[in-house]
């Protein structure tokens, strides 16, 4: 049956993990549901999406397999299918590779499309681009298809995901067209230009800068690589999974209305901890359920001053990487292969083949590096502000999509519906998840936030539909 002739459209624009995600939630979800599921992705296979999609079996998953199921209801769901894959033959990895998870998430995503769900969801891959989604007069959205299709949608969810870097420099911005410069880590065929006896600058030293240095190394590089990172420090390596558990604290970080008194009292917790035989990392992972609810307590103020002051280190200790890449950075260290720069990049200036970036460190005067080839690895940009997609574009001047105070997404209610320039939740049908919503819940990226998302929006939309439906 053409999707015209089903009444019901729910557009995903977005196919990585959490369009993925919500996709396969609604197929599992009480019946019957005669609904029509658009899942708008450009690249060819949808579901990896940008993180599991590199061909790369170096670059490691930063979760254990415990964590990654997709679906919240049934952990064990990934470590079962990890455990038949030939990557377990010697065992289940305790951090497998991104790409196997990439294999994961097309088949679950696979055999969706492959046949209608129980409940009547019937899912279709468009494998082009969303150029925009302007209301049509009867309430629903017209998304507009590179490939000339429109699609009138009853309910439309924004899983974009992650924005390339902006960049880390300015105002002169003439290195932005030299060759040596990689505006964006994980542009395809980005590395390959890199040739193995030429230094390579790293700007930022968090999980971007270890992948880029797993996968330099794997693909025979061997000159010198350095590293502008501000403080100086990597992310921090995961513990034994034997590692006891701390007891959640959360009700006594509740009532906290500072950053402040909220890091002293951790702190306490983390010394109380050491009393006892268990490590910092223990006392972090106990809050991680209640991150997104510590985060919305603070006011704006405190937000902005977490933002400023703590949220490099947070990241640092939060974002953890697989013990074998601590090592890797050890022993890069030690060869003399990898120099960490503590500092902030403040300028890049093309000099013929070279660019030379400038490091500012508080009290010093500027330190210039040199190198044929800067990988920017400074994080995603996160300002929809300064995205510039057109169906970002177009969706911000109708006033749909409204970048946040602190700029760290889109302003949502709490159900992931877009408030728009009105102040008022989206009443065309848009929703969102996934990194756009950190000014929820701050943390909002990894698979365990997202599914989490995943799962509350499809009912959510279901609950949508039979009210529209009725
Ligand atoms: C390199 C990397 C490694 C990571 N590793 C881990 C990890 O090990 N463990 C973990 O828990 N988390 C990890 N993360 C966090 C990661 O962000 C989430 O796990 C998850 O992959 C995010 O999924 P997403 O769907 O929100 O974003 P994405 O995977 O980026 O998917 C968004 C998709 O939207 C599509 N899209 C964007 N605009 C349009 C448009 N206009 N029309 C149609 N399609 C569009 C893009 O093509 C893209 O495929 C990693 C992130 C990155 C970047």
């Amino acid at each position: 049956m053409p999707l015209a002739a089903r009444p019901y459209v729910l557009t995903i624009i977005g196919g990585g993990f959490a369009g993925t995600a919500l996709a396969l939630h609604l197929t599992r979800l009480p019946g019957p549901l005669p609904l029509d599921v658009a899942l708008i992705e450009p690249r060819p296979l949808a579901g990896p999406g940008l993180a599991y999609s590199p061909p790369r079996p170096e670059l490691l998953l930063n979760v254990r397999p415990a964590g990654l199921s997709l679906y919240a209801d049934e952990p064990a769901h990934f470590a079962q299918w990890l455990a038949h894959q030939p990557e377990a033959a010697d065992g289940v990895p305790e951090f497998a590779p991104r790409a196997t998870y990439g294999r994961y998430l097309a088949q679950e995503l696979a055999a969706a499309l492959a046949a209608p769900a129980a409940n009547g969801v019937r899912l279709r891959h468009y494998a082009t681009e969303a150029l925009a989604a302007p209301l049509l007069p009867d309430g629903r959205r017209a998304v507009q298809l590179a490939d000339g299709r429109t699609l009138a949608s009853q309910a439309t969810v924004l899983a974009l995901g992650n924005f390339p870097p902006p960049p880390p420099t300015g105002p002169d911005h003439r290195y932005l067209h030299h060759p040596g410069y990689h505006a964006d880590p994980w542009a395809t065929g980005s590395l390959a230009r890199i040739g193995a006896t030429e230094p390579v600058i790293l700007i930022g030293a968090g999980l971007t800068a270890v992948d880029m240095l797993l996968a330099l190394r794997a693909q025979g590089h061997r000159a010198p690589v350095q590293v502008v990172a501000r403080r100086g420090h990597w992310p921090a390596a995961h513990g034994p999974a034997s590692d006891p558990c701390y007891p959640n604290f959360y009700p006594e970080l509740a009532a906290e209305p500072t950053v402040a008194a909220t890091l002293r009292r951790v702190r306490r917790h983390i010394a109380r901890a050491a009393t006892q035989g268990i490590g910092w990392r223990a006392v972090i992972d106990a809050l991680r359920p209640d991150l997104g609810h510590i985060w919305a307590g603070w006011p704006l103020a405190e937000q902005a001053r977490f933002l400023r002051h703590l949220a490099g280190r947070w990241s640092q200790v939060r974002h953890r990487i697989a013990p074998s890449g601590a090592a890797m950075l050890v022993e890069q260290t030690a060869s003399g292969y990898l120099r960490t720069v503590p500092g902030r990049a403040v300028a890049i200036i093309p000099d013929r083949e070279l660019l030379r970036v400038a490091v500012a460190r508080a009290g010093q005067p500027a330190q210039w590096l040199a190198a044929p080839h800067v990988i920017c690895c400074a994080g995603p940009l996160l300002d929809y502000s300064r995205i510039t997609t057109p169906l970002v574009q177009q969706l911000r001047a109708d006033g749909c999509l409204v970048p946040d105070a602190l700029r760290l997404g889109m302003q949502t209610d709490a159900n992931g519906a877009l408030v728009g320039a009105d102040g008022q939740p989206s009443t065309g049908g848009l929703f969102t998840l996934g990194a756009s919503r950190r000014p929820a819940y701050f943390e909002s990226t990894a698979v365990p936030e997202l599914r989490q998302q995943a799962a509350a929006l499809a009912t959510v939309l279901v609950e949508r539909y039979h009210a529209q439906a009725h």
